[in-house]
């Protein structure tokens, strides 16, 4: 019986894998026996667990086959604990994650800034419900201005005409400025406090969104992290 002997070293995103597959004819069609997996990336979690190969799946996209390597990145047990690197990789990048969700693990990450600045303000504008926001604040913001800015030069250009009138009902034009300067900060007060809300309201959702959408780079200690995988000729 002649036996095929594969050693293959990889390294993918600084995780160093070693597959070492002794593989028979009765099982070069990929229906093998017993695979057994060995994850050394964490002391304190258990390194070595044995299912039938048809059990051992990747938890994100649900297949695996001979080429493809499993790891066990968490603490996660059972069919569960499999996963592709790969997968892993663009599941945490879709959700902005450094943990799984399962067993709460936080993996050894490195996390950059998906967008700058100027990138991150452009996508947020294009989206259709952002745009629709920005749009309606700024027709208010325009329309609020207008009206502040008429208040003040109502106030400032017809203070004369204001103090002459009170003077006829027997006021004291101090009186009077005194009135008119309140409501004019009264006025002034409302119209940035007004934008100030509607400037926040704007902003933090997209900073929110901007500081959160990182990709996500896994990082296993290369000397540590091993899957071995052994088929056995049964
Ligand atoms: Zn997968
Ligand atoms: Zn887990």
């Amino acid at each position: 019986m002649s036996v095929v002997s594969l050693k293959d070293d990889k390294e993918h995103n600084g995780i160093k894998t070693s597959i070492d597959a002794k593989q028979s004819p009765s099982v070069a069609d990929g229906s093998y026996g017993v695979t057994n997996v060995q994850v050394e990336s964490d002391k304190s979690r258990p390194a070595t667990a044995t299912f039938s190969a048809s059990s051992i799946v990747c938890r994100i996209c649900q297949t695996h086959s001979a080429d493809e390597i499993l790891i066990s990145p968490c603490n996660c047990k059972g069919t569960l604990a499999y996963v592709h690197l790969p997968c892993l990789e663009r599941w945490l990048n879709q959700v902005s994650r450094t943990y799984c969700e399962l067993c709460m693990f936080r993996y050894n990450s490195i996390q950059t800034q998906r967008y700058g600045l100027c990138e991150s303000l452009r996508i947020w504008i294009r989206h259709p419900r952002n745009r629709n926001h920005v749009q309606s604040d700024c027709v208010i913001a325009a329309l609020l201005t207008t009206v502040t800015i008429g208040l003040i030069a109502v106030c400032i250009m017809g203070m004369q005409y204001f103090v002459l009138e009170a003077k006829k009902l027997g006021i004291n034009q101090i009186w009077t400025k005194g009135f008119v300067s309140v409501f004019l900060c009264i006025i002034l007060l409302g119209y940035v406090i007004t934008l100030y809300l509607m400037i926040k309201d704007q902003f933090l959702p997209w900073y929110h969104w901007w500081k959160t959408t990182v990709d996500v780079k896994l990082l296993l200690n290369p000397s540590v992290t091993m899957i071995e995988k052994h088929s056995t000729n049964t």
